[in-house]
């Protein structure tokens, strides 16, 4: 049994697809938990609506790959098709924690490769899980991660998932 986490993420009709998103997650793994909603500024292309994040986790038996595939059919679900790298989305669902493994495939990278860049993604983590555990490559705890990031004006909200 590995603990994976999530990260979701919206700046199209974000609250009706982050709603929808956790409906599909529910009924996927139903003792999925998700932590507060938080809204941000966009990072990398500047234009374009603001966010909304969270970070969600469960327990599951299946591999990697097979979560990753069922995160692909849920953005299919919700129409993901942004029009540049980083560009808006309805939904972007990603991996990132598998339990303490570290994957690195053509298709999957596991943590995810820029979790400790982003306050949206270790405000909420830091909810969930222990804030002293250590990131299993980065060997730092999520708590001194969050530490030394920027404000990156991430507001928590009060939308309910
Ligand atoms: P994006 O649309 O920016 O979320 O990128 C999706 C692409 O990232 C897909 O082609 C995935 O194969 C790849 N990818 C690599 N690592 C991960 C991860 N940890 N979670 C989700 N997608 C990932």
């Amino acid at each position: 049994m590995k603990s994976v986490v999530l990260g979701i993420g919206s700046n199209i009709d974000a609250e009706k697809n982050m709603k929808a998103a956790a409906e599909l997650l529910r009924k996927e793994w139903p003792t999925i938990r998700f932590a507060h909603v938080y809204a941000s500024a966009p990072m990398h292309e500047v234009h374009q609506d603001s966010f909304l994040n969270t970070v969600a986790v469960f327990e599951a038996d299946a591999e990697a790959t097979q979560i990753q595939s069922v995160l692909q059919s849920i953005e299919q679900t919700l129409k993901k098709d942004p029009p540049f790298k980083f560009g808006p989305r309805t939904i972007d669902l990603d991996i990132l924690l598998y339990g303490e493994e570290h994957i690195e495939t053509q298709t999957l990278t596991v943590p995810h490769p820029r979790l400790q860049e982003r306050r949206f993604v270790l405000e909420p983590l830091c909810e969930l899980l222990d804030e002293n555990a250590l990131h299993p490559v980065l060997q730092r705890s999520y708590k001194d991660l969050l530490h030394d990031l920027p404000p990156q004006g991430c507001e928590r909200t009060n939308v309910a998932l």
